[in-house]
């Protein structure tokens, strides 16, 4: 008798009861056979945790939230591991440290010894490999680019960590000629 009940009443509008994730109202509402906040106006879907039950804007933006939060945290252990090995590479006079920008992806910063260019050169970490990108940042010419594979198509990808170093202080060199010609 209950069993029956049930089910006509899960075929009607009805289920179990789920609490709305934006206004914590209780519901029990399906519409259009999905899952309905009555109060909020909105259908709802567990989030991607499938914890908690959502709009499909709020669970877009806590995928990529979530996302965001691991490649940052993904960056910061892999900065944090490799600068020691940088600081040990490079000349004296140089600076390597980590340049972590709060809500970004942590990169290494390289900088020229002091009195050369004002100019630093930023090694980020690829997501979903090991390898990096580099960007260089003069702020003396007031210029900020990334560094290109030749064709300049794309934002160039070094497989290692000595590569990458070696492009930014290759690039760094450059400003610094450029700097001494003014
Ligand atoms: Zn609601």
């Amino acid at each position: 008798m209950t069993g029956q009940a049930h089910t006509d009443a899960a075929a009607d509008t009805v289920e179990s009861d789920l609490r709305c994730g934006h206004c914590g109202t209780s519901t029990a509402m399906l519409r259009q056979g999905q899952r309905w906040c009555g109060t909020c106006h909105i259908w709802l879907v567990r989030d991607h945790t499938g914890t908690e039950w959502v709009s499909y804007a709020e669970r877009e933006h806590r995928q990529h939230a979530t996302e965001t939060a691991r490649r940052i945290a993904d960056a910061t252990g892999v900065v944090t591991r490799t600068l020691p090995r940088l600081q040990a590479l490079v000349p004296p006079g140089w600076q390597v440290t980590v340049h972590q920008p709060s809500s970004a992806i942590p990169t290494i910063a390289v900088d020229p010894p002091p009195g050369t260019v004002d100019a630093t050169a930023y090694l980020q970490p690829a997501d979903g490999d090991r390898g990096w990108y580099v960007r260089i940042h003069n702020r003396a010419r007031r210029i900020d680019f990334p560094l290109y594979t030749a064709g300049g198509a794309h934002a160039a990808y070094f497989a290692t960590t000595a590569k990458a170093l070696h492009a930014a202080r290759t690039a760094l060199a450059i400003e610094m000629v450029d700097a001494g010609h003014r």
